[in-house]
């Protein structure tokens, strides 16, 4: 069958699909312990669901406005206030169902043929297929894992061309969990100062962060670039919400017109009762998210710890979000009963099939050095799916 260029020039998200194929390898009754998910293990807060059934019982169920609702726009203008130290009229705010709808949205509106788009690697694997998708080029910079996986003024210099037309900052990032200081920010921003090009800040990990210094996003470090700034964040992974579809971005009016545009003709606007709720997740008790990040983070002193204790693996310390990017390359070469692991999608196979171990392979971010483990997942299961990663690369030689 005939289908669009477009859609051969891309591939499915990998995470989704180790995902579901570890989903259907426990369907068939293996013991398959999973850190392959992007997205919280614990349930939404109660007094987010509870927002949410009133609004069903209000008959809160109708279409909405297509970019969201006033109360939730003020909401968001609220936190960015509250938060972020960033002022944003309700016209340069937009919802959309998710953040990854978001950077759709946006991608759509901003790129065309021949535009240039700069992704710091190792990226989020969705970043260079929605540029793709709207016709820009992805221009990767290869972060080094020496400089803790942060971009350097210099390389980003080297990277802009004429045709430059945006750039995506992921702080904290998937899949590494660098994030960048207010220093490290100002002199990125200082190269961009003089350019006429978009920033695109993904600030979905916001809250989850254990770095000794404070989160700050580049329009609030740098009040010149807030023009041509456009801040993408959600609910998903804040509020364990990533079922109920709501992302969002705040930036020049101008765009914001364009991502309404763009919505008004494919999804309309997101849930009616998703949006009543994140509402209250925005503006209700902050205390939950605390007790979800303090569990974070002592899954990750756990995890860095115990993989840094298998032989061959090298794993860096996330300053944020839930996910640990060990350095597996170590490993390459060696073999187990004639099978041979020379690459990150090779040993991501090895452990499913060995050691019942789902995990990403690094190189889906664009780094095949690394595999992705998100700690998502209980204590218990991180204790046990390392044991059985340690086992499983003991067994290699
Ligand atoms: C999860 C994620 C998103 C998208 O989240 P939504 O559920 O679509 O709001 C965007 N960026 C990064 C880096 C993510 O990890």
């Amino acid at each position: 069958m005939r289908l669009s260029s477009r859609v051969e020039k891309i591939k499915p998200s990998e995470t989704l699909a180790i995902t579901a194929k570890a989903n259907a390898l426990r369907a068939q009754g293996r013991d398959v312990i999973g850190f392959a998910a992007g997205e919280p293990d614990f349930d939404t807060p109660v007094n987010i669901k509870n927002a949410a059934i009133k609004a069903i019982e209000e008959g809160f169920t109708k279409y909405t406005p297509v970019g969201g609702t006033d109360e939730l726009k003020d909401a968001i203008a609220a936190k960015f206030k509250r938060d972020n130290d960033l002022e944003y009229k309700r016209s340069q705010i937009v919802v959309s169902c998710g953040a990854k709808h978001t950077l759709y949205n946006l991608a759509q509106v901003l790129f065309d043929a021949g535009d240039e788009v700069i992704i710091p690697a190792p990226y989020w694997v969705s970043y260079p297929d929605i540029v793709v998708l709207a016709g820009g080029r992805p221009v990767i910079i290869n972060t080094q894992e020496k400089d803790g996986f942060k971009m350097k003024p210099e390389q980003l210099k080297a990277a802009l061309t004429k045709h430059t037309r945006a750039i995506i900052i992921n702080s904290p990032s998937n899949p590494t969990g660098a994030a960048y200081s207010q220093e490290e920010l100002k002199a990125i921003a200082a190269v961009l100062l003089d350019k006429d090009i978009f920033i695109i800040s993904d600030d979905i990990y916001e809250k989850i962060f254990y770095a000794n210094f404070p989160f700050i996003n580049i329009a609030a470090c740098e009040p010149k670039l807030k023009d041509r700034t456009i801040v993408v964040n959600g609910v998903s992974k804040t509020y364990a919400m990533t079922g109920w579809r709501i992302g969002y971005a705040a930036g020049p009016e101008e765009i914001v017109a364009a991502i309404n545009k763009i919505q008004s003709q494919n999804t309309s606007n997101p849930a009616s009762i998703a949006q009543k709720a994140a509402v209250e997740a925005l503006s209700g008790d902050q205390n939950i998210v605390d007790k979800m990040v303090s569990e974070f983070q002592r899954r990750k002193d756990y995890i860095v710890d115990a993989l840094e204790q298998i032989p061959g693996v090298n794993c860096f310390s996330p300053e944020g979000a839930f996910y640990v990017f060990p350095n597996v390359s170590n490993i390459y070469g060696r073999s187990y009963k004639g099978r041979k692991i020379t690459n990150s999608t090779e040993l991501i196979d090895y452990l499913l099939d060995e050691a019942n171990v789902a995990a990403v392979p690094g190189v889906a971010f664009g780094s095949d050095d690394h595999i992705r483990l998100s700690y998502a997942t209980s204590l218990k299961n991180i204790e046990e799916g390392v044991k059985r990663i340690k086992d499983a690369v003991s067994k290699l030689e």
